[in-house]
């Protein structure tokens, strides 16, 4: 199939009175790894949450595969496309077994039971996600980082081709984080596209093959990390003086924030 798997054409997003973007189109390339970046308050989740179909635009249309979503039945978009939200909450007392089992649901039917295909599912993504060890616990009992790999866990055993996580990295500790990015990667590679949002600029960067910086929900810049992360860009999105250099280790733009008497904070 050609054309981006995701696409957002003219979304008007808004809760009650407070509308956070308008006009907001963005196209996902197939089989990127794409990164949105912008700061707090700037409607990164919100435009998630439209392009995963958890949040209904006022005006616009998502495509998915380049049909309208709202016009496709929830299993349908379910097999295609998982979400990790940012803040997900857990059925209470579930365990990290039955909540990633749940993630097998959209392949389920009437006619077609649990099968040994979703218990290989289901080990799979304990496995990539180091949390098998965790099975039979409860998920409210785990830390923070535990829990959110057992979020993606879920998000993994849904088999999508196309993935959109928001902050998969919260709550880990630096290796942790790591991991999920390189983890991220892998499925990347595998021929996924992966859709996150990342707070992390010098993560976004090292990992993104398709950058989207927003600002007061409006897309200011976006293409490859390269083009995108500049200092005038970080000046313009984040308010932060810095210096851009090649990241040592692999050469992508690294921000290194300007000393702070040398800050001009321009507040988004
Ligand atoms: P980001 O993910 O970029 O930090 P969000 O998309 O979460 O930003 O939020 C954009 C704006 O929408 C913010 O002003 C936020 O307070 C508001 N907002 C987010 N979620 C809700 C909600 N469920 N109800 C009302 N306002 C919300
Ligand atoms: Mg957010």
């Amino acid at each position: 199939m050609n054309g981006p798997p995701l696409e957002a054409e003219g979304l008007t997003l808004a809760y009650d009175q407070l509308v956070v973007a308008q006009d907001l189109s963005v196209q996902i390339p197939r089989a990127s790894f794409t990164v949105i970046i912008g700061p707090n308050g700037c409607g990164k989740s919100t435009l998630l949450r439209a392009l995963g179909r958890t949040l209904k635009p006022r005006a616009g249309r998502v495509l998915l595969d380049g049909e309208p979503i709202a016009a496709l039945r929830s299993k349908d978009v379910a097999r295609r496309l998982a979400l990790l939200p940012q803040s997900p909450v857990a059925p209470e007392s579930i365990t990290v077994g039955d909540l990633v089992a749940r993630g097998r649901y959209p392949h389920q039917g009437i006619l077609r039971q649990w099968s040994a295909a979703d218990a290989r599912a289901v080990a799979d993504a304990l496995d990539a996600t180091e949390v098998a060890d965790l099975r039979d616990r409860y998920v409210a009992e785990l830390s923070g980082g535990q829990r959110q790999r057992v979020w993606l866990a879920m998000a993994l055993a849904q088999q999508t081709d196309l993935l959109l996580l928001d902050e998969p990295t919260t709550f880990l500790d630096i290796a942790h984080q790591f991991e999920v990015m390189d983890l991220c990667a892998r499925l990347h590679e595998e021929g996924r596209t992966l859709v996150a949002v990342l707070h992390d600029l010098n993560q976004a960067a090292r990992y993104a093959t398709h950058l989207v910086a927003m600002k007061a929900g409006v897309v200011v810049a976006e293409g490859p990390p390269s083009d995108v992360v500049t200092e005038p860009l970080v000046r313009e999105v984040f308010g932060l003086a810095c210096r851009v250099v090649p990241d040592p280790e692999t050469g992508t733009p690294m921000v290194v924030p300007a000393r702070r008497d040398a800050h001009v904070r321009h507040l988004p």
